[in-house]
């Protein structure tokens, strides 16, 4: 089924919002195994619109439109559609009744303006809109359908999703079967995954796989497609094995889950207790982790030690280590972590010390990070060299030192 969709508004062409609405159709789509064929945007101009609807409407089997069903002047959809349809725009009851009747129960009040958001093609089929004035409706157009929908995103999406889908679905011929896999990779980089994997079925054999970089990890998604469950189970069981096999040391985790919530889930199976000791990230780290409901179980607390005194004073690092060292040395980084595991009285301690950038300092190049993970039995150190930006480089540690704690607490 070929299906093409149209963004309207003068905000769009002018770059003042983005177009999620065609991001959200084409996602949706995408999951029944539907790619959009064409995708336009034009701004309020009745004969853009005009244009645009008939130049994608030969195309396809159904064209789906958003925006420019309101009851301002710039709102030329409805009048389009019935000109591009060559019908004529019409009151339509059943459209003015709904209006009456939300405005009503929102305990508002009709606004005869807002009759004109009910002048619609005299041949069409309303598609009710729960959460607001605007009806969505479909005419067709030399065998194509053509969808009207609010371009509101909460409206929008409703209505996608309650009646543009079903309809959807229904005229689907063969219905595919697809199924997805997501692994979150972190510390390998896109061309690396590439060549490692690179030999996976091709999309010919109905799996395709496709990577979003989403800064600091990347996201494999495998995506099969065919007429047969099993088939199509069984295309992605293999793959799936053939990436843990093959990545395993850098999946972080898998379908959709998020580093911080597993680490959070970990911490609470083990019943272990954390505190930090945060140089360079200046309480990233601690901000991940309380981001997380119900952290107070196992995280006590975190210390933003960012100057010398600071870390002698709150974590016992001992001045002359500094001065011997340099604050973003491995000692220090230890006796960080000692420190603050002792003042704490946690399970364990983790702390990082290191050069954020620009610039170098201590004669340490920016981007030269060492955590220490610290626990009953002792400590250990390692050592980063990170690129980037600062922001960037605050990041890599954050994600790294979470990292460290949910490969340390899965052996546990
Ligand atoms: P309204 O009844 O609010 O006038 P409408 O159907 O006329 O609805 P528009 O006026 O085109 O829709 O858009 C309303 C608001 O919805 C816009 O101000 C914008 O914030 C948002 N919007 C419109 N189109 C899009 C789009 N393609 N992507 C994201 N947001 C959009
Ligand atoms: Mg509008």
């Amino acid at each position: 089924m070929k299906i093409s969709t149209l963004s309207i508004g003068d905000e769009l062409i002018y770059g003042e919002i983005v177009d999620t609405n065609a991001v959200h159709m084409a996602t949706r789509l995408y999951d029944l195994g539907i790619k959009v064929q064409r995708h336009l945007l034009v701004g309020d101009d009745l004969f853009a619109i005009v244009d645009a609807l008939q130049y994608l409407a030969e195309g396809s089997d159904i064209l789906i439109v958003t925006g420019g069903l309101g009851p301002t002047c710039d709102d030329l959809t409805a009048q389009a559609a019935a000109m591009a349809t060559g019908q004529e725009l019409l009151l339509n009851e059943e459209a003015l009744a709904r209006m009456v009747e939300f405005v009503g129960r929102e305990g508002g009040e009709f606004m005869a303006a807002s009759r004109r958001q009910a002048l619609l093609p005299a041949h069409c089929t309303l598609i009710p809109n729960p959460t607001g004035t605007a009806s969505g409706f479909i005419v067709s157009l030399d065998g194509s359908f053509l969808i009207f929908l609010p371009g509101v995103p909460s409206e929008m999406t409703r209505m996608l999703n309650d009646t543009v889908l079903p309809f959807i679905q229904e005229r689907l011929v063969r219905k595919p079967v697809i199924r997805t896999k997501v692994f979150t990779l972190f510390g390998i980089s896109e061309a690396e995954i590439d060549r490692i994997i690179g030999d996976l079925p091709a999309p010919a054999a109905g799996l395709a796989v496709a990577f979003r970089v989403s800064f600091p990890v990347i996201d494999v998604k495998l995506r099969g497609e065919g007429v047969d469950e099993s088939v199509v189970a069984a295309l992605l069981e293999t793959a799936t094995a053939t990436i843990r096999e093959r990545l395993g040391e850098f999946i972080v985790v898998e379908d959709g889950a998020t580093l911080d919530k597993e680490v959070a889930r970990l911490f609470r199976e083990k019943e272990l207790t954390v505190s930090l000791a945060e140089s360079c990230t200046g309480g990233l780290i601690a901000k991940r982790l309380t981001d997380m409901a119900g952290s107070s179980a196992y995280f006590l607390e975190g210390a933003v030690v960012y100057s010398n005194g600071a870390k002698s004073r709150l974590l016992a690092v001992p001045p002359k280590m500094i001065r011997d060292n340099g604050a973003v040395s491995a000692p220090v980084a230890t006796a960080m972590a000692t420190g603050g595991r002792i003042a704490a009285g946690s399970d364990l301690a983790l702390a990082v010390t290191g050069v954020a950038g620009p610039g170098a300092s201590e004669e340490k190049s920016a981007g030269t990070v060492f955590i220490a993970l610290a626990d009953q039995s002792g400590c250990e150190v390692r050592e980063y060299h990170f690129g980037g930006d600062r922001r960037q480089v605050r990041s890599l540690t954050a994600y790294t030192a979470l990292n460290w704690l949910r490969r340390y607490l899965m052996l546990r």
